[in-house]
């Protein structure tokens, strides 16, 4: 960069105005900080924060940045927890988040977007009509950020598909500034060559996402079910037999390990069986039809072994199930642990039962930091991924944490290669290039980097992203 801070600042106020551009320790932190349970660095702010109100901004800003060198970082709302939005080599952050346009049209059957507006708004707009947006995951994450992902949260894949299966077009600023758009305004996505496809997932390597058109999906009705297990392996085991018995896929399933349940039963003070649980949403055009499907999927727990299985139709019940799977990401500051690290495997399917064992005794027997830590075990067996959240004393000092952190995600990425995952959810790609390396091999990777450097030649989008920096 050959500009001080102060010209930065008042170089970006031209473009966007003096309210829109923060060079505030408070807000370089705000828009810096990681999940990771230690302090962010100094090295890892920004130079200063912009907000852009629109595509032609961010294509001033962008073209601003490539004429002086500055690195950009973009940031939807930086709910993908450490590695995404962090900057690797200071410069600007550039916010999405007044870029928060809605329009849903029922002609067309679709609605278009800013890339800056939760997904939390866009369900709750969506839904007074009936509608149900395919992505569910943090509703604070923005719909940029979650397309620019590729995520759909919780759900299962093959149901309502990704969004790059529901995505009908984008509007892109590219590296260099150009603005373009993708798609068309009818409800086909093209058959062969289509932009929106290189940029969904792309995770803002390639250009800023600034508009978003998505299908419309109708709202399906839905009925929960349980069903309480002996152990997790059993639930592995229940999923596979799931898609074998060809039943109707519930559009979520998720499950919660053995330990994470005692603990979280005690801290709820709920007196249900021990062991382990499934919790499945099914969905119907009515809610007759989803009763059934839900009743189908009662059966096969009944007949694989489940202790107790019935519908969530008592909203108290209900309540106390969900409540535990939605907290187990703090199950472990119930009994005092506080620092924590989750990690993400995505079993093959005939090996999940396998991989939730494994996970369920990783702390057994080791001698590294690991073997200190304790093990909660939860996720989304709808969508093939396991969650294992390692928590550990905040009391231990920060290399001892960046310690146990290194080898955390050293055996994430063990037990992705082991069990043919794929990785990828939560926008963790400076972090899931080592697995991604030796996964796809070299020449899989030169090709994201020479693509890399076809669309920003300067390097100037989340530079240190493809290059694997953390
Ligand atoms: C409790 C919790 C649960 C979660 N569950 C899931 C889950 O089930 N599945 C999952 O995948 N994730 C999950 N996440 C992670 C995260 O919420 C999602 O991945 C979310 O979609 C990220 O959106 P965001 O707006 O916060 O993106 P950010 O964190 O701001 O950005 C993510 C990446 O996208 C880029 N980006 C952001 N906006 C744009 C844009 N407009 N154009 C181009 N690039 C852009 C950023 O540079 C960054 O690389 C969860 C997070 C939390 C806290």
């Amino acid at each position: 960069m050959n500009l001080n801070s102060e010209q930065l600042a008042q170089g970006l106020q031209t473009i966007v105005g003096e309210d829109h551009v923060h060079t505030d320790l408070f807000e370089r932190i705000n828009y810096a900080d990681t999940s990771l349970p230690y302090d962010v660095e100094q090295g890892d702010l920004p130079d200063c924060v912009v907000q852009p109100a629109n595509a032609q901004e961010i294509s001033e800003v962008l073209r601003y940045a490539n004429e002086h060198e500055i690195p950009v970082t973009t940031y939807g709302s930086g709910t993908s927890l450490i590695f995404g939005t962090k900057p690797k080599h200071r410069g600007i952050t550039l916010s999405t988040e007044r870029l928060i346009s809605l329009e849903i049209d029922e002609d067309h059957q679709w609605f278009e977007c800013g890339a800056g507006i939760k997904t939390g708004q866009v369900i709750k707009e969506l839904g007074k009509l009936g509608y149900f947006l395919p992505i569910q995951t943090q509703i604070g994450s923005s719909i940029g950020g979650a397309v620019s992902i590729n995520t759909l949260g919780h759900l299962t894949d093959n149901i309502f598909g990704r969004p790059v299966n529901n995505v009908l077009a984008l509007e892109v600023v590219l590296p260099t500034g150009e603005i373009i758009e993708t798609g068309s305004k009818c409800l086909r996505r093209a058959a062969g060559w289509d932009l929106a496809r290189i940029f969904v997932g792309s995770e803002g390597i390639l250009g800023v996402i600034t508009k978003v058109r998505m299908v419309l999906i109708p709202m399906p009705e839905t009925v929960d079910a349980v069903g309480f297990f002996k152990t997790v392996e059993e639930i592995g085991h229940v999923v596979g037999l799931m898609y074998k018995k060809k039943l109707p896929l519930p559009m979520d399933g998720e499950f919660v390990g053995e330990k994470a349940c005692k603990v979280g039963y005690e801290a709820l003070e709920l007196d249900f069986p021990e062991g382990a649980i499934a919790i499945t949403r099914s969905m119907g055009r009515t809610k007759e039809e989803a009763k059934e499907n839900a009743q189908e999927i009662v059966k096969l727990f009944k007949s694989a072994g489940a202790t107790e299985s019935f519908i969530l139709e008592d909203p108290e019940i209900a309540e106390k199930v969900w409540r535990v799977r939605e907290n187990a990401m703090r199950w472990g500051q119930e009994k005092g642990l506080k620092g924590y690290l989750a990690i993400e495997v995505n079993p093959a399917l005939p090996r999940l039962a396998e991989a939730m064992t494994e996970l369920t005794h990783i702390t057994e027997g080791r001698n590294d930091l690991i073997g200190q830590t304790e093990a909660y075990l939860y996720g989304h067996v709808g969508s093939d991924s396991l969650h294992c959240l390692f928590a550990f004393p905040y009391s231990w000092s920060t290399e001892k944490m960046k310690q146990v952190v290194d080898e955390i995600w050293n055996l994430e990425k063990e037990l992705q290669l082991k069990y043919d995952g794929v990785g990828g959810d939560w926008g963790w790609l400076p972090h899931r290039v080592p697995f991604f390396r030796e996964k796809y091999g070299e020449t899989s990777y030169e090709l994201i980097k020479k693509m890399k450097q076809l669309f920003d030649p300067n390097n100037i989008l989340n530079r240190g992203n493809v290059e694997g920096e953390v």
